[in-house]
């Protein structure tokens, strides 16, 4: 057959092993790309080849086989028979197939697997003879039935895990491995006779006809529930398809000197050097990712098969000097015989990522660039996770293996539909299960944390749960998991039932009965307090990680192009911003500083009747205003300082409208009259908005209430004039919310312009403040040249944006309807959490563009909640604005992914500017 040809127009959909590198994941999925890496590194892989994603994608728009798909499995299964000397399905010495899936990006767990295509009631015999292992063949024969009924046929699951462990209790063994022959034939003939009764079909004994059912099953497998739902949390395309990987078996089933494993050439969940991983003899691969068997610890082969460890260190030693990375594998020993089944480059814990991305470093694998593309903002802000308290006594009743990090507090659920139903009513649950499965994932994701009692630190909890950065505990062995009656027991007697509150430490795998109050992490004290205070209380491991950290962030500040600021209107939250690294103040909300007791000084100011009313209250506010500016500015000395002009949506402000109306109802009823609760009805009528976010608010409430805009520059102005007296660098910048048009920020540009000119001579100081604008409305985008001819600045305000560009109230529309939006995926992330870029972030462009058209390097920041988040940010940076500024915690994340965006820009060469 002519593969490089061109079959009639009929593109290829198949490729062998030996043609395929790593670099081809979107068209082999990422485990056959790897698979054909490593059949090309001359690496003991068993031969085979793959169907395409493309061949997914004809086949999923089609709802068959695209022409030439099947002549092409066909043909290449040819190949294989020819290469190995054996046939599929041949009844003397059968050639045996392994189907797996394989999409661009891992979904552990979430599609199909089957093994040992290719058995049937003849060929059976066959291997039974050539293996010269009756048990074995058997055993490969009702795995092949077993699979095949629950992933091709969609059956249920459990139905053949009973008929299981009915067999084993009928022949006393404990283990699927002492079942003898006899029960693995009758095993063999129940699971046949289960599909016959339950899909109304023959377990097809034409082998071909298996490959092509379980090819179609895989394919099919894309768009299950489950994996909808995982790859709409993990952000895949769900347009992406599958890739098959057909394979010919190896088995770890073959006996003692038989197994199977999966490794990591360094320790996932913390970063630790040395391999690390689990083997379980006389298995097959499917068993250790299921957690179904306790496994062994990978270091126990060394006893066990000295010269298959051997191998297996000398090739992950290979592999991750190739792939420059931390590599997960799979492999299987095959009566003493070794073989690679799969490699990628690992997934691992935030504090893993940071740990290994600095050894590499230090070994001289990658660059410091290169570590930080390694590592991401959203790990980081897992690491900035609370941890359990060490100094309160709690009870301890089980230990577990620490699978993913974090501290998790909840009340005990035991199904994945009661941890979606309580965590909907805001609930924190833990989800616990003796082992969990895909069929699981809605549960987990609900979750605060998960805690399994078998399984290791590759089993699908583990895997699941720290690709989401959930807290997990598994394998906690000493407990008894009663699914069906709600109940744990630990071995000491204590019996925990559903709705009873447990925590679970992900980094230790501690379980404690009760709720054990939490503490914030390291990484975050070394944020807040420094690298010393961090360092005396930590461990080794821990202190490891916060150099690590150290260390990227450092080098990210280095290479960053976009400053960094936070979003602070109280001194203390100014100065934790200033410790975690912020540049300045890039948003400081005065609104937020007449809130609490102060609001009743605002509220006098709006319901004010006569002049003097209204210039008692602002008199009122100016000494308040003045004293909490003298403090940041003081906090902040020589940083930048912006601070908006005060922006209530006056709902905040006033009491509720119903609720007082009943009050003033019920005294005059009673024959009661308050004059003041009157009269602030009468105000609060008068002022009453439908839609108070779009209403009397920023810039248009500083032109209606006179006086009150000048009252806050004189409170700054002075403050500044109060800070320079005293030696001090007050960099204080004036922004105007909410503008819609020039001629509104050049009314209120004007009068304070006049206020800071008063200010200055009255108190012998120079006040230079630059004066700027909010680009909130998508008017301000649009008319940005024109406002740039006032404004002496920009800062996006991308919460207000978001909410006038798409027409989505901030106030209502997340818990309305954002869940079927989401779900029906109109939009794949919250557009309040996650930018939008083709429609507020092309408006955020055009804006920037505009105004800079009129005022060239126009200074221009974001201080809307995207500042903060690591997609955004890059955004930011690719529309060439100054600075984000974000929320205190999140500005070490903001540093680091700005660091992240340069280098990201300046490899792929699209630096623009
Ligand atoms: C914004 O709208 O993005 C913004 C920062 O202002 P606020 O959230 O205070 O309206
Ligand atoms: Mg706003």
């Amino acid at each position: 057959m002519n593969l490089q040809g061109d079959p009639g127009g009929i593109p290829h959909y198949v490729f062998s092993f030996a043609q395929g590198d790593r670099s081809q994941a979107d068209l082999l999925g990422g485990k056959g790309a790897n698979l054909a890496e490593m059949t090309r590194l001359g690496l003991p892989v068993p031969p085979g080849f793959t169907v395409s994603t493309v061949a997914c994608r004809a086949y999923l728009a089609a709802g068959q086989f695209p022409e030439g798909l099947a002549e092409q499995i066909h043909d290449f299964l040819m190949l294989l028979e020819r290469e190995m000397g054996q046939s599929l399905g041949d009844a003397a010495d059968p050639l045996l197939v392994s189907v797996r899936s394989g999409g661009r990006f891992s979904m552990p767990g979430m599609m199909d697997t089957v093994l040992n295509i290719g058995l049937n009631d003849a060929s059976v015999r066959g291997l039974a003879i050539r293996a010269n292992d009756e048990r074995f063949a058997w055993d490969s024969y009702r795995r092949l039935i077993q699979m095949f009924g629950k992933t091709v046929l969609g059956l249920d699951g459990h139905g053949f895990e009973q008929a299981l462990d009915e067999a084993k209790s009928r022949a006393k063994v404990n283990s699927d491995v002492d079942l003898p022959v006899a029960e693995l034939k009758n095993l063999v003939t129940t699971f046949k006779g289960m599909i016959v009764n339950l899909a109304d079909l023959e377990f097809p004994q034409d082998p071909y006809q298996q490959l092509t059912m379980a090819v179609q099953a895989v394919f099919d497998s894309w768009n299950t529930d489950r994996a909808r739902l995982y790859r709409r949390r993990e952000r895949i395309p769900h347009d992406l398809g599958t890739a098959v990987n057909v394979q010919v078996m190896a088995f770890g089933n073959a006996g003692e000197g038989s197994g199977t494993g999966v490794a990591f050439t360094r320790d996932p969940s913390t970063g630790a050097r040395g391999v690390y991983g689990d083997y379980l003899q006389n298995a097959q691969g499917e068993d250790v990712v299921a957690g179904i068997r306790n496994t062994l610890q990978l270091e126990q082969l060394e006893e066990i098969d000295p010269k298959s460890y051997r191998e297996l260190l000398d090739i992950m030693r290979r592999l991750e000097l190739h792939y420059r990375d931390l590599c997960d594998i799979e492999f299987t020993i095959e009566r003493g015989k070794f073989w690679m089944l799969q490699t990628r480059v690992g997934k691992r814990t935030a504090g893993a990522a940071f740990r290994i991305a600095t050894q590499l470093v230090d070994e001289h694998v990658i660059t410091l660039d290169e570590a930080l593309l390694r590592v991401t903002g959203h790990q980081l802000s897992q690491l900035m996770f609370p941890r359990f308290a060490a100094d309160v006594s709690h009870q301890l009743i089980a230990r577990g293996m620490s699978a993913s990090p974090g501290a998790a507090v909840g009340r005990v659920v035991f199904d994945s539909a009661t941890a979606v139903a309580w965590a909907e009513a805001g609930e924190k649950v833990i989800l616990v299960r003796r082992e969990t499965n895909p069929d699981d994932l809605a549960g987990m994701v609900a979750a605060a944390g998960i805690l399994t009692s078998r399984g290791g630190k590759t089993s699908h909890a583990a895997v699941v749960a720290r690709g989401m950065g959930k807290t997990a505990v598994c394998g906690a062995e000493e407990l008894e998991v009663e699914t069906a009656a709600k109940r744990l027991t630990t071995h000491e007697g204590v019996v925990v039932i559903e709705g009873d509150a447990i925590s679970i430490d992900g980094a230790t795998g501690e379980v404690f009965l009760g709720e054990v109050p939490v503490v914030s992490s390291p990484v975050a004290e070394y944020f807040e307090h420094g690298m010393a205070q961090a360092l005396t209380t930590a461990d080794q491991a821990t202190n490891e990680l916060i150099h690590a950290v150290d260390r990227l962030i450092a080098h990210a500040d280095e290479r960053r192009r976009l400053r960094v600021r936070a979003n602070a209107d109280n001194p203390v939250d100014a100065l934790r911003s200033r410790m975690m690294g912020a540049e300045g103040i890039g948003l400081l909300r005065t609104e937020h500083m007449f809130l609490g007791d102060r609001k009743v000084y605002v509220e006098r100011l709006i319901i004010a009747e006569t002049q003097q009313e209204h210039d008692e209250a602002l008199a009122a506010l100016l000494p308040l205003q003045r004293k909490d500016f003298i403090r940041i500015l003081e906090v902040m000395d020589g940083l930048p300082v912006t601070i908006r002009l005060i922006d209530p949506p006056l709902h905040e402000f006033l009491p509720n409208l119903t609720e007082l109306a009943v009050r003033v109802a019920v005294a005059e009823a009673r024959g009661e009259r308050n004059a003041a609760e009157l009269r602030m009805l009468q105000a609060v009528r008068r002022l009453h908005e439908e839609n108070p976010m779009l209403g009397l608010r920023g810039v248009r409430l500083g032109l209606v209430l006179p006086g009150l805009f000048a009252l806050q520059v004189r409170a700054i102005a002075e403050a500044a004039c109060f800070r320079q007296k005293l030696g001090g660098n007050p960099k204080a910048e004036i922004m105007i919310p909410l503008v819609g048009s020039i001629q509104e920020l050049e009314l209120v540009i004007d009068e304070a312009a006049g206020v800071l000119k008063d200010v200055a001579q009255a108190n012998g100081c120079t006040l230079s403040f630059p004066i700027g604008t909010m680009i909130e409305l998508p008017r301000a985008a649009v008319t940005a040249d024109q406002i740039a001819e006032a404004a002496e600045f920009f800062s996006f305000g991308t919460n207000d944006l978001t909410q006038t560009t798409w027409g989505f109230s901030r106030d209502d529309v997340e818990a309305a309807f954002f869940s079927t939006y989401l779900e029906k995926g109109v939009f794949s992330v919250s557009p309040f959490e996650s930018i939008d870029r083709e429609g507020v972030g092309e408006l955020v462009r055009i804006a920037v563009e505009r105004g800079r058209r009129t005022r060239p390097g126009l200074h221009c920041g974001v201080c809307g909640e995207h500042g903060g988040d690591p997609d955004s940010i890059h955004f930011f940076d690719e529309v060439g604005l100054d600075y984000v500024s974000c929320s205190p915690f999140r500005v070490p994340v903001a540093r680091l992914e700005s660091g992240r965006a340069t280098v990201e820009r300046t490899a792929s060469g699209s630096d623009s500017r």
